[in-house]
C-alpha cells in the first residue's frame, strides 16, 4: 500500500514524497509559495510513526486539541506555522527549543525567523553549504536557512513568465543580525552568480564581486559604530541592489543608505563609541601618518572615547585595502583621513567666558594647538575658523553684515555642527564613489536583487526625531508586509467564496496618516512651524498637535507629564517622543559662514565637497526653501518603497535572542518582545488561524478519492485525463469530507456553518482549505483504507 501511494504522488507532478515525510507538509499547489507547504527532510518534519501521531485518535475531541505539541519534539518544527495550537507561547517555546540544539533559522510562513548565535558557526556559511542549497533541485525541502531566501529570490529572478525583481527585506532591532545576514546573502550571490570575467579584466580591476563585497568594510568603517546594543552598530540604513544580466550573472550594485547618524561623530553617549574609522586611524596608521594627522599615540581625544576597548581597530588595512580595490587612489584616501584627523582635533577645542560680555568666548588656553591642528589638517585659515566657530554673521540689508559674539553653548554648538556637516560630506562622497565603482551600465542588467537593511523600530525612555524617523520607516516596511503577504492571504479566501473573515490583522494605516498623511499631521505640523521660524516653542508646536490630530486614536499624551511629548501607538508599540529640540533637528541648521570658510579651504576634497552648496538652505533662513531632515527622509523613504512594491519581497525578521549578546543564551522576554515589534505573531497567526493547506478539487480526490471509493469520486477523477466536469467535483470532495469528520464524531455540517477560527476545513470554489489538523486526519483515514 506504501508504495501505490507512494506511485501517486509522484505521479501527482508536484511531489515526490518520501516515508517519513509529514503529510501536512506536502506541496499540493504549483505556483503557490512553497513555504506555505514547507516539505521536510527528516529534520524539522514530524514523521508519521512519532508517537504524536499515533495517539491521535484516543486523545481526538473534536478541536485542534488533538493536536497540541509535544514538548520533546518542539526543536523539530521547522515552520512555527506548523505548531499546534499557534500561540505566541508554543511559538517562543518552539523557538528556545531549536535554539538549545543550535537551530537557528525558522520559516514562520512566508518569512524566515533568524535567532543570533552570538557565536561563528562556520559550518553553517561554507561554500560547501551555499552550493547544496544552490544546486539542490528543490532547496525548500532543506533545513530553513538564508540560503533558502536567498536562492529563491534568485530563482524568482528568471521568473517562468517573466523575469522580476527580487527585494530581501531585513529587519530586527539593534543587535538582532541585519548586516550580518545581508553581508551573508551578497557573500552568496557573490559566489552563485560570479561573473566570469575575462583574466586580462582581472589584471586591470578587482573583479566586480569582489569590489561589491568591498563595499561593505568600506560602508561599516564609516558608517558603523560600538553601541551599548551592538559593538558593530550601523549607524545608516541602506538598500543595496545586486544588478544581474540575462545569464543571472552579477555584474554590478547600487547602493543608497539613509539617515545616517551624524551627531555620533561630536557626541558619543557614555559607553558608545565614535564611528570605527576613527579608531581604525589611530590604531592603524604608519609612523608618518602620525606626524602627517598630528596624531601621537598617546593623544587623547575627546571625540574618541573609550579608544581603550580593543574592537576594530586592527581593520585598519582591510578598510584601506577594500578602498584601493574600489579605485580610491593613495591620493584620495589620504586627503580623507587628513580631514577627517582634522575632525578628531577639532572636538578637542573648547571654549571659556569672555571677561567682558560683549567680547567673544575665548579660546581654552590647552586648546590653541588643537585650533591650530585643524585649520592646517583642514587647510583653511585659522583666524577664520576662530571666527567662525565664536561669531554669528547678521545681515542687516544687502551690504551691512553685523558680527555677533556667540554663547558658549552656541560655540560647541557650531564646532559640532562643522564636524557632522564634514562627517556627512565625506560620508556621501564615499557612497557616491563606491557606487561610481560597482554600479554596471543600464544596458548591461536586466534585473536586481536588493537587500535591505534597515534599522529596527526603537523604543528608548527618551525619543526624539531620529526614532520618529525610524519608527516610521518602520511602520512603512510592516505597511508593505501586510499588502503583500497578509492582505494577499485573505484576499484569496475571499475569492475563493470563504465569506467570513476570520483574520484580524491591524492595519496601520491611521498612524502612517498620524504620522505623514495630508493634510495635517506630525511631519506636516513641524514643517511647518520649522517654515515659520519662530523661536523653537515646544509649547506651542505640542498645543497644535492636540488641537490638530488628537482625534486620531494613535495619538495620545501623558497629562501628568512635565516634559512637553506625545505618544504614538505604533504597530510594534507605544513610543513617547519628546518635543523640545525637534524643530531643531528638523531644520538641521549649518551657518553659512562655516560653508563659506569650507569652501574657501586649500583641501581639494573640501572644496569638491562643498563647491555649489548653497548657504541659503543650509542656514535655514530662506524660508520656504528649508527643506528639512523629515521631509528629505519621507522623499527617499517614498522612492525606496516605491522600488519595493516593483519587486517581489522576501522577509527575513532577525531576533536577539539577550540583550548582553551573549552566545546561545535564549531570554524568553526579550524574545517575545521582538516577536510582536515584527509582526512575526501576525504572521503566524494568519497562516495557521486560517487554512494553510490549500488543494485544488481534483488533487484533492485523487490522494483522498479512494477514502470513500464511490462511484460519484472516480468519474469525477476521470482517468482518462480528460478535464474533469467541474460539477461533480465539488460534491464529490465533500462526500469524502463528510466520511472523514463522521467517522471522527464530528459534524460535518459545522464547517460550513460556523464563523469558528478553529473549524477543520472549508471547501472553496476551486479548492479545499485545510488545517493541519484536519489534514491528519484524511491522512489517517487514508492510512487505513
Ligand atoms: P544594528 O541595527 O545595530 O546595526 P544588526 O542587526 O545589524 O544591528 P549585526 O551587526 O548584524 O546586527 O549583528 C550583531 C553581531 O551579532 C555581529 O557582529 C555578530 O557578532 C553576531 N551575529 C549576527 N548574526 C550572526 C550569525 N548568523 N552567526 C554568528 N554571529 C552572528
Ligand atoms: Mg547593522
Amino acid at each position: 500500500m506504501a508504495n501505490v501511494k507512494k506511485k501517486l504522488w509522484e505521479n501527482n507532478g508536484t511531489i515526490s514524497a518520501t516515508d517519513g515525510i509529514r503529510a501536512s507538509s506536502l506541496n499540493f499547489e504549483k505556483g503557490q509559495r512553497t513555504r506555505h507547504q514547507q516539505k521536510g527532510n527528516g529534520f524539522g518534519s514530524k514523521t508519521k510513526t512519532e508517537p504524536h501521531r499515533q495517539s491521535l485518535n484516543d486523545s481526538l475531541e473534536g478541536d485542534v486539541r488533538a493536536f497540541l505539541i509535544d514538548e520533546e519534539t518542539l526543536h523539530t518544527y521547522d515552520d512555527l506555522t506548523k505548531v499546534n495550537p499557534v500561540t505566541p507561547t508554543t511559538v517562543l517555546k518552539c523557538l528556545q527549543a531549536r535554539y538549545r540544539v543550535k537551530v537557528f533559522y525558522t520559516h514562520a510562513g512566508c518569512t524566515l525567523v533568524a535567532l543570533n548565535p552570538f557565536q561563528p558557526i562556520p559550518h553553517l556559511y561554507s561554500l560547501d553549504v551555499m552550493k547544496e542549497y544552490h544546486f539542490a533541485p528543490q532547496p525548500q525541502e532543506f533545513k530553513p536557512h538564508i540560503f533558502i531566501v536567498a536562492e529563491e529570490a534568485y530563482r524568482n529572478v528568471q521568473g517562468q513568465v517573466e523575469p522580476t525583481d527580487q527585494s530581501l527585506v531585513v529587519s530586527g532591532e539593534s543587535g538582532a543580525g541585519k548586516t550580518w545576514t545581508s553581508r551573508c546573502l551578497m557573500k552568496y550571490y557573490a559566489t552563485v552568480a560570479a561573473s566570469s570575467s575575462s583574466p586580462k579584466c582581472q589584471d586591470t580591476i578587482e573583479r566586480i564581486e569582489k569590489r561589491v563585497l568591498d563595499s561593505n568594510p568600506i560602508m561599516e568603517a564609516f558608517g558603523n559604530a560600538c553601541t551599548l546594543r551592538n559593538n558593530n552598530s550601523s549607524r545608516f540604513g541602506k538598500y543595496i541592489q545586486l544588478q544581474l544580466n540575462r545569464s543571472q550573472l552579477l555584474v554590478g550594485a547600487s547602493v543608497q543608505t539613509y539617515l545616517l547618524e551624524k551627531t555620533r561623530v561630536a557626541c558619543q553617549a557614555a559607553n558608545e563609541r565614535n564611528f570605527h574609522i576613527f579608531y581604525q586611524m589611530m590604531k592603524g596608521a604608519t609612523e608618518e601618518q602620525r606626524q602627517e594627522w598630528r596624531m601621537p599615540r598617546d593623544q587623547l581625544f575627546a571625540w574618541l572615547p573609550n579608544a581603550d576597548k580593543s574592537l576594530e581597530e586592527d581593520c585598519f588595512k582591510e578598510t584601506t585595502d577594500a578602498m584601493k580595490n574600489l579605485g580610491i587612489t593613495k591620493e584620495k584616501q589620504g586627503q580623507i583621513f587628513q580631514v577627517l584627523a582634522g575632525l578628531l582635533h577639532l572636538g578637542n577645542v573648547s571654549f571659556c567666558p569672555p571677561t567682558d560680555e560683549s567680547q567673544p568666548c575665548n579660546l581654552e588656553e590647552q586648546s590653541k594647538d588643537f585650533l591650530q591642528c585643524t585649520a592646517d589638517l583642514l587647510q583653511i585659515s585659522e583666524e577664520q575658523l576662530l571666527a567662525c566657530l565664536r561669531l554669528r554673521t547678521l545681515r542687516a540689508g544687502k551690504q551691512s553684515v553685523l558680527l555677533k559674539p556667540c554663547s558658549m553653548a552656541e560655540c560647541s554648538m557650531r564646532r559640532d555642527c562643522l564636524a557632522k556637516v564634514i562627517y556627512a560630506q565625506v560620508f556621501d562622497w564615499l557612497v557616491t564613489f563606491i557606487n561610481r565603482s560597482i554600479c554596471a551600465d543600464k544596458s548591461s542588467w536586466c534585473n536586481f536583487i536588493g537587500i535591505l537593511d534597515v534599522y529596527g523600530f526603537e523604543c528608548f525612555t527618551l525619543n526624539n526625531l531620529e526614532q520618529l524617523c525610524i519608527n516610521y520607516a518602520n511602520e512603512k516596511l510592516q505597511q508593505h508586509f501586510v499588502a503583500h503577504y497578509l492582505k494577499a492571504q485573505q484576499e484569496e479566501y475571499v475569492s475563493e467564496g470563504l465569506k467570513w473573515s476570520f483574520i484580524k490583522y491591524q492595519d496601520n494605516q491611521s498612524c502612517l496618516d498620524l504620522i505623514e498623511g495630508n493634510p495635517t499631521s506630525v511631519f506636516s505640523l513641524l514643517n511647518e512651524e520649522c517654515r515659520l521660524n519662530r523661536a523653537s516653542d515646544a509649547r506651542q508646536f505640542r498645543t497644535r498637535l492636540e488641537k490638530e490630530l488628537s482625534n486620531n486614536a494613535c495619538m495620545s499624551w501623558d497629562k501628568f507629564s512635565k516634559q512637553p511629548h506625545f505618544t504614538v501607538s505604533h504597530y510594534a508599540g507605544r513610543v513617547s517622543y519628546q518635543i523640545e529640540g525637534m524643530m531643531e533637528k528638523n531644520k538641521d541648521p549649518v551657518p553659512p559662514e562655516l560653508i563659506h570658510m569650507l569652501q574657501a579651504s586649500h583641501d581639494p576634497l573640501l572644496q569638491g565637497l562643498f563647491a555649489g552648496q548653497n548657504t541659503e538652505e543650509s542656514s535655514g533662513r530662506g524660508h520656504s526653501k528649508v527643506v528639512t531632515v523629515v521631509s528629505k527622509f519621507k522623499n527617499s523613504l517614498d522612492s525606496l518603497m516605491k522600488i519595493l512594491h516593483s519587486t517581489t519581497p522576501h522577509y527575513t525578521r532577525c531576533i536577539k535572542p539577550n540583550p548582553e549578546c551573549r552566545p546561545l543564551t535564549f531570554k524568553k522576554e526579550e524574545v517575545i518582545v521582538q516577536l510582536e515589534a515584527c509582526g512575526i505573531v501576525e504572521t503566524i497567526n494568519i497562516s495557521a488561524a486560517g487554512f494553510p493547506i490549500r488543494i485544488p478539487y481534483l488533487s484533492f480526490l485523487q490522494r483522498y478519492g479512494m477514502i470513500t471509493n464511490s462511484r460519484i469520486c472516480k468519474q469525477s477523477i476521470n482517468e482518462n485525463g480528460l478535464e474533469p466536469d467541474k460539477n461533480i467535483l465539488g460534491p464529490a470532495v465533500a462526500d469524502v469530507l463528510d466520511v472523514v469528520l463522521r467517522s471522527h464524531s464530528l459534524d460535518p455540517s459545522k464547517p460550513s456553518e460556523t464563523d469558528s477560527c478553529s473549524s477543520l476545513v472549508h471547501c472553496g470554489k476551486t479548492k479545499v482549505f485545510l488545517t493541519h489538523s484536519m489534514l491528519e486526519l484524511l491522512e489517517g483515514c487514508r492510512d487505513r483504507v
